[in-house]
């Protein structure tokens, strides 16, 4: 029985939503952030921006899975917003929260 690619994609964007979402709420509880903190040491201050920034890249990351998951439910999903045209399934398959065709994706890019 081979199953449809919308819900082997549904599949993998929620497995990796939940992965995103516990892991951005055990950085939250995490008590070491130091707002402000002039006099802390450069290495720390370093570690604690490299854990923003990855923070915010995951925080990203997961606004884009939930608008793949939105388009799902929606039935556009796998649709280039720029061009309308079907997204490759290949994409898709490695990249399920794509918005965009590898044609439009590499125009933008230049
Ligand atoms: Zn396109």
């Amino acid at each position: 029985m081979k199953s449809n690619p919308v819900d082997e994609a549904r599949r993998t964007l929620e497995a990796e939503r939940d992965r995103l979402r516990l892991e951005l709420s055990e950085e939250v509880e995490h008590p070491k952030v130091a707002h402000g903190a002039q006099t802390a040491a450069a290495t720390e201050v370093t570690e604690s921006q490299r854990g923003q920034q990855m923070r915010e890249r995951e925080r990203l990351h997961l606004v884009q899975i939930e608008g793949a998951l939105r388009r799902i439910d929606a039935g556009t999903f796998g649709i280039c917003q720029d061009c309308g045209k079907p997204i490759a399934p290949e994409r898709l398959e490695a990249l399920p929260w794509a918005t965009d065709c590898v044609d439009c994706h590499s125009k933008r890019r230049h």
